[in-house]
């Protein structure tokens, strides 16, 4: 029922001429696939790129982030119009390295998400621990403060207008990833959480994982009942790598 998506955040990373192939490597293997939907998330500069290379075709185009406010004075920000504007269907918001680095906060990570819906495209949430909330056993009260936090500002509907990626910051660029059980059992929760409140969305809402899939895992991630997808970090920057998991959905 839920169509498993694969989207690759490039993070910043790739040169022009790269990206170019990379995404003609990606749109060349994709098109055999019927079952799961595919998308890339490359830099800011590299959108215009995609928007040449995929328009028309069932490959999606991501952003990596986009500013909270809709324009103006907001030097070296990227407004959600112009992303829209780029073609872009997804925007990535509040991945853990931009609430790490970036100091952004759950209400930010709302309003980001509040302005690419206003703009008809879809944010993919990003949420998750760090190992050492994990080791404290607060794994649940972090994942359950994240999502609250967007009802609470945005309301249950928005999750009807979003996808929701599940990424332990513990398993992100590190080569560890959560075994198949201990993400299934992060998903239903989250999946119970949004269920709460409203059954319907919490039916269609697809939640990806993200943390260290490659090809030799995401088969048996892929294959939980509330895994319905992957965001891709260091295994979408090699089309072969990339493809290989969009096959495994
Ligand atoms: C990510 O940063 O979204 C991610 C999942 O990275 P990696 O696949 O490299 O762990």
């Amino acid at each position: 029922m839920r169509q498993p998506l694969i989207a690759g955040n490039w993070k910043m990373n790739g040169t022009r001429s790269g990206a170019e192939s990379l995404i003609e490597g990606v749109l060349n293997g994709a098109k055999g696939l019927v079952k799961t939907e595919v998308a890339v998330c490359p830099p800011f500069p590299f959108l215009a790129i995609g928007e040449r290379l995929l328009g028309g075709s069932p490959v999606r185009l991501g952003a990596q982030n986009v500013c909270t406010e809709a324009g103006g004075a907001y030097t070296g920000e990227v407004s959600a119009a112009m992303l829209g504007e780029f073609g872009c269907h997804y925007v990535i918001c509040g991945h853990s390295e931009r609430r790490e680095y970036y100091g952004e906060t759950d209400e930010i990570v709302a309003k980001k998400l509040a302005i690419v819906i206003e703009n008809g495209m879809r944010p993919i949430l990003c949420v998750g621990e760090t190992l050492e909330q994990r080791e404290q056993g607060e794994t649940e009260a972090v994942i359950a403060r994240q999502i609250d936090a967007i009802i609470d500002q945005n309301g249950i509907a928005s999750f009807a207008s979003l996808e929701i990626a599940y990424e332990p910051v513990w398993a992100i660029g590190t080569g560890k990833t959560a075994t198949p059980e201990q993400a299934q059992e992060v998903h239903n929760f989250i999946r119970r959480r949004i269920d709460g409140h409203d059954q319907a969305i919490g039916a269609k809402v697809r939640i990806l994982y993200g943390g260290s899939m490659k090809p030799g895992n995401a088969g048996e991630l892929l294959a939980q009942a509330d895994i319905d997808g992957g965001l891709i970090g260091g295994a979408s920057l090699a089309a072969e790598d990339f493809l290989a998991i969009c096959q495994a959905g």
